[in-house]
């Protein structure tokens, strides 16, 4: 398949990231139609293709060429080793890669898995934390089904990927260590040819707004105006909020933008200002 200049993004076909990786893309303005069973689809307003892959081939995909971007799973990436540059954290698809053992087990840490046996998917990232940890266990490589391997006596322990824990407790199995923690993350070819580049930077941009406006959301109050000072410094926005005139002249409106993060935070010290009639609205994009 030829690429003549366009852009090639790989997502995950049918899985945990297919309907983020979509999102995301049609939150940066592109527009396409998915169907089943098509391995590629072609974005109506930009030179850009689609392809869904199983999760596992996009860092490989990546690497090559034959795809110019991909969204995967950072554990994906730690275990491939492929050779891709981690462009953005994309804020879904959290887990943990974490090793389990029996909850009836007597294991306390993983110096107690000296000489027993660890199954996994993800065998080098395995290897890697055994031997930082100075630790001699046999790994299992499974492919998957890898939370029945203690009922099924064929390992002690297991390392596999956790969200809820809820599997672990239908197998009765509990953490026993943290390896790794992951999220969908945007990669990209490291083989970048130049007709590609402004588009792969304007997509990259277009990414971090989408990402941005998740992260911070547009807030309008009432002040008196005697305490804006104290205001503008719980609501610095970008550069410095709008402060507009109000009826009353002891009274302004202030617009601005609020991390999530500290949202509940800034409107009590808010409240504590003075501060009234608080508006809080979702922001759809955010560019710098
Ligand atoms: P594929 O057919 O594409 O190979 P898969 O079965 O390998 O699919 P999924 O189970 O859909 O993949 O998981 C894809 C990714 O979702 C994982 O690599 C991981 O980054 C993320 N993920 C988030 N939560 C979990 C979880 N609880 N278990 C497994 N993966 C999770
Ligand atoms: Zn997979």
């Amino acid at each position: 398949m030829q690429s003549n200049g366009t852009i090639r993004i790989a997502v995950q076909r049918s899985g945990r990231l297919s309907e983020g990786s979509l999102d995301l893309l049609k939150n940066m303005g592109l527009q396409f139609e998915t169907y089943q069973n098509r391995l590629f689809t072609r974005c109506r307003n930009e030179s850009l293709d689609i392809l869904f892959l199983r999760d596992d081939d996009i860092p490989e995909y990546v690497q090559n060429g034959t795809a110019d971007l991909g969204i995967v799973g950072s554990n994906l990436l730690d275990e491939s080793g492929a050779k891709v540059e981690r462009m953005l954290s994309l804020d879904f698809g959290f887990c943990t890669l974490a090793i389990a053992v029996p909850e009836q087990s007597n294991y306390k840490s993983i110096a107690d898995l000296s000489g027993k046996k660890i199954a996994t998917s993800y065998p080098q990232t395995l290897k890697r934390y055994l031997a930082d940890n100075k630790v001699d266990a046999e790994v299992i490589v499974l492919k998957g089904c890898v939370e029945i391997a203690p009922a099924l006596q064929v390992a002690d322990a297991i390392c596999d990927l956790v969200s809820t824990g809820s599997t672990l407790r239908t197998n009765r199995l509990k953490v026993l260590e943290v390896v790794s923690k992951s999220q969908a993350t945007l990669i990209c070819t490291p083989n970048r040819s130049g007709g590609k580049k402004e588009l792969i930077d304007r997509l990259l941009l277009r990414a971090n707004g989408v990402l941005e406006a998740g992260a911070f959301k547009y807030i309008m109050f009432n002040l008196p105006e005697k305490r804006l000072k104290d205001a503008k410094v719980l609501v610095p926005g970008c550069d410095s909020p709008t402060v507009i005139p109000l009826a009353d002249p002891q009274m302004v409106a202030v617009h601005s933008v609020v991390e999530e993060e500290r949202f509940w935070e800034v409107v009590e010290k808010i409240k504590g200002c003075g501060g009234s009639g608080i508006l809080v609205s979702p922001i759809e994009k955010f560019i710098r």
